[in-house]
């Protein structure tokens, strides 16, 4: 639910499209993917919690991280309500320590592979810290996991397709991990994402990604 009182999903949307098809749009450089900031095969569910970019913003990051609540557990809806002002803070003893958070994130990526859109890729999503990281703005994409953990095989798939999608029609210039903007206060992803693979999916070069060491 929005503040008015007005309900907050939009129509649901459908599947998630393969890398092939996503790159076969090249053509028309991602006309029909998106439709004002919202990708056409994400599940729209619009978060409450966003702001405008500046005027003189350009979109050229990608900004990559992992969460999931509580830590570990993963299937329930409950970043989807964290992310819409829905969650139920009495419902778990961690969710204490989130009491009262207005965040969100353009996109989430459950470990299906389905995937969510809370806020315009035109406008800027409330993720404390990292919404302008050296004069950049960012898209965020989170994914259902846990810190130093490992991801599943359909969340890079989706990961990959909405990053081609994001490459269509945003001069993305860098893909990077919350842990690398944020170092010593952030550690998402972590240890267990696969950036070899993502940067072979994606067909870019190492200087577009963070130096993995
Ligand atoms: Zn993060």
């Amino acid at each position: 639910m929005l503040p008015d009182g007005s309900s907050s999903e939009l129509p649901q949307r459908a599947t998630t499209p393969s890398v092939r098809s996503a790159t076969h749009d090249r053509v028309g450089e991602g006309a029909g993917l998106w439709q004002q900031g919202w990708y056409r095969y994400a599940r729209a569910l619009a978060s409450p919690n966003f702001g405008s970019r500046p005027a003189t913003a350009v979109t050229d990051l990608i900004v990559i991280h992992s969460i999931s609540l509580p830590p570990g557990e993963f299937g329930n809806q409950q970043v989807q309500q964290l992310f819409t002002n829905q969650l139920d803070w009495d419902a778990h003893p961690y969710f204490q320590t989130l009491r009262g958070l207005q965040v969100s994130s353009h996109f989430f990526v459950a470990r299906s592979g389905a995937l969510w859109q809370f806020v315009s890729c035109d406008d800027r999503a409330w993720h404390a810290g990292e919404s302008s990281y050296r004069g950049r703005s960012n898209c965020g994409i989170e994914l259902e996991g846990l810190e130093g953990g490992l991801f599943e095989a359909a969340q890079y798939e989706t990961l990959s397709s909405v990053c081609a999608a994001l490459l269509l029609h945003y001069p993305i210039t860098h893909l990077t991990g919350h842990q690398h903007i944020a170092p010593g206060r952030k550690q998402d992803p972590g240890s267990g994402f696969n950036w070899s693979g993502l940067q072979a999916s994606l067909g870019l070069p190492a200087k577009c990604f963070p130096v993995i060491v």
